[in-house]
């Protein structure tokens, strides 16, 4: 941008400059008329009444439009003797011819055009350029105009310093004005190999085949390239027009997706591609007049079209369509400025003449803007893309994790259904002897980690088989289960362990607890399934259960085994069940002792 910035301003520069330069061109009356049959000679022209002539109003400039007849112009100057010089700046006129006269003296003749080569003219410049004859007198100047294209005949009287002045100014536009240009192809070709974008091909071209029209429009191509060839200015101006409007309307297509956007500008556009190519050929093999006013029309009738269309695409959604229309409008500026002021609207000025040539360069630079922002907006839109493609992939990521989770959860729990299972006895729901095994072997490490004494209850139901074999195996587990639940409603403090330890056995462990407080859970036991009725399925009378008891004691050193704690409790058991069974028995070392009922 800044670039752009420094060229705008260089631009504001020159036209201020071109502007104060106006002032000093003095104007003097024209008269002109035409003749058609192209019968008139010079000296038939002088000889004419006042009446043939018609005057061109002061401050505009004699347009004819496209007519191939002969155009006379006639001008008379003051006497001057410093050295000045006649300008007529059109210089895509086909033949011209000034004669000098001094009342009846012809002074002097020249012809010129660009059907000619370039060193019949009298000074080697892009525009017509006659030296003026020094004279005492006042002169006057005939000239003759005949062109099979657009006749414009801007005439401008200059002695040789302002020339020079306006001269240096004028090339400095037309130096800038290649640079820029040039500035512009150069760097958005570079920019097309990187990014082989078709807009970017059709801008390069537009700007090429816009800076030839242009240039060709200034005389400078003729000039520059073929000096010797006029007959190359008679196949270039139409062909080379067409051109550029068949690829500034490809660029149209491409930068706006035309296509996608509004298919019927698209088709509009492609009418328009179709014509210019049409417009292409008929330049180079049709006849020149016929395409020259074909091409104008042509122009005329595509800028403000475009502009239209880049209005259509941008309400319809395309963004990059506002930055063609910015682009454009200077361009349709340019060129209405120079219209109107040919026209006598507004005072033709250095300005109003290179105002198309202001209009392309700013175009020319806008549209490289819209390019850049073009590709920045596309990027723009692939890291919205990129970032919700991630957001999606985030997304399925937690649904993941959260199922990954569910499921570890779901396994957890089964594990420790599982786990509960395993240390759990099936029938009765208290633990089993595995976990009974565990519990046992820990809690006598730390009992005698810590020295606190260790109580252990093994209990059996008395007579069991008989109740099995009277009653059945389905009384006998019914009761097992209902022992074991009176039991475990005595099991409150959470560091004791009921457990089934086989068959119709349980036991207690109870960690920290001594002989008294074992021996009084081991009472409360017996009582509560003696008092536990056992009813029957089919309604009978309940049935009594009593249980025998055996309790042992023990503060356990590094001598003890587990295995002597169990072995005590089951000699217990076995002399209460000696003893008569409904008992609790306390080992000890003596000979176990029956525990007094509490
Ligand atoms: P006592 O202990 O009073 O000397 O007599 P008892 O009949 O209980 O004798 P013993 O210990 O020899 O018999 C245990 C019986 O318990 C053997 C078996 O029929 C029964 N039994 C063991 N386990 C189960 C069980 O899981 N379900 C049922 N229904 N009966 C069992
Ligand atoms: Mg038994
Ligand atoms: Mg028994």
């Amino acid at each position: 941008m800044k670039a752009y910035g420094s060229s705008l301003l260089c631009w504001t520069l020159l036209s201020v400059l071109a502007l104060a330069n106006v002032a000093e061109a003095a104007s003097y009356p024209v008269d002109w008329l035409r003749s058609s049959a192209g019968n008139l000679t010079l000296d038939g022209v002088r000889q004419l009444p006042a009446d043939r002539w018609s005057q061109v109003p002061p401050g505009e400039t004699l347009n004819v439009g496209f007519d191939d007849a002969d155009i006379w112009v006639r001008l008379t100057l003051p006497a001057n003797q410093s050295g000045r010089y006649l300008e007529i700046g059109y210089p895509l006129l086909d033949y011209v011819q000034v004669h000098w006269f001094k009342g009846s003296q012809r002074l002097s003749s020249f012809e010129t055009g660009d059907r000619l080569a370039f060193d019949s003219r009298p000074v080697p410049h892009r525009h017509f350029l006659f030296p003026v004859p020094s004279s005492a007198e006042p002169i006057t100047a005939f000239i003759k105009v005949q062109s099979e294209g657009s006749v414009q005949v801007p005439i401008q009287i200059s002695d040789a310093a302002d020339l020079i002045t306006s001269e240096q100014v004028d090339y400095g536009w037309q130096a800038l004005f290649l640079g820029i240009m040039i500035a512009m192809a150069v760097y958005n070709a570079f920019v097309l190999t990187l990014v082989r974008n078709p807009a970017y091909f059709w801008y390069v071209l537009t700007v090429v085949a816009s800076a030839l029209v242009v240039l060709n429009f200034n005389g400078l191509l003729f000039q520059w390239f073929w000096p010797e060839s006029p007959t190359v200015n008679r196949f270039f101006t139409a062909p080379m027009v067409s051109v550029n409007i068949l690829v500034a309307a490809m660029f149209a297509i491409s930068f706006m997706s035309l296509r996608k956007y509004s298919p019927w500008c698209y088709r509009v556009m492609q009418g328009v591609v179709g014509i210019s190519v049409l417009g292409f050929f008929y330049g180079l093999f049709g006849d020149y007049q016929t395409s020259t006013v074909f091409v104008s029309v042509l122009a005329v009738l595509v800028t403000p079209l475009s502009f239209v269309i880049g209005l259509v695409a941008w309400r319809n959604g395309q963004v990059l369509a506002k930055y063609y229309v910015i682009a454009w409008f200077p361009f349709l500026l340019g060129h209405l400025v120079n219209a109107i002021s040919k026209i006598g609207v507004i005072p033709r000025s250095d300005l109003t003449d290179t105002a198309p040539q202001i209009g392309v360069t700013l175009e020319v630079m806008l549209m490289s803007f819209a390019l850049a922002s073009r590709i920045s907006l596309e990027r723009k839109r692939r890291q919205a893309a990129q970032e919700r493609t991630l957001e999606v992939q985030r997304q399925a990521n937690q649904t993941l994790e959260a199922r990954v989770q569910a499921r570890t959860e779901e396994l957890e729990q089964v594990n420790e259904r599982l786990k509960a299972l395993t240390i759990t006895d099936g029938l009765t729901q208290v633990a089993n002897r595995r976990r009974f095994d565990d519990f046992l072997a820990n809690e006598f490490k730390r009992a005698c980690r810590h020295q606190y004494p260790l109580s252990l209850i093994l209990l059996d139901i008395d007579h069991f088989k008989r109740l099995n074999d009277n009653h059945g195996h389905l009384v006998g587990d019914d009761c097992l289960v209902r022992v074991a639940s009176a039991c475990s409603e005595l099991i409150h403090r959470s560091s004791d362990l009921l457990a089934r330890y086989g068959g119709e056995e349980f036991v207690v462990l109870l960690p920290d607890t001594p002989e008294t407080g074992a021996v009084h859970v081991a009472e409360g036991l017996r009582k509560a399934v003696a008092a536990t009725p056992m009813p029957q399925a089919n309604g009978q009378t309940p049935l009594r259960l009593t249980i025998s008891v055996g309790v042992a004691s023990i503060t356990p050193t590094r001598d003890h085994d587990v295995a002597d704690l169990i072995r005590c409790a089951d000699e217990a058991l076995y002399a209460a069940k000696g003893a008569g069974r409904n008992l609790v028995m306390m080992f000890r070392a003596s000979g176990s002792e029956e525990v007094e009922s509490l």
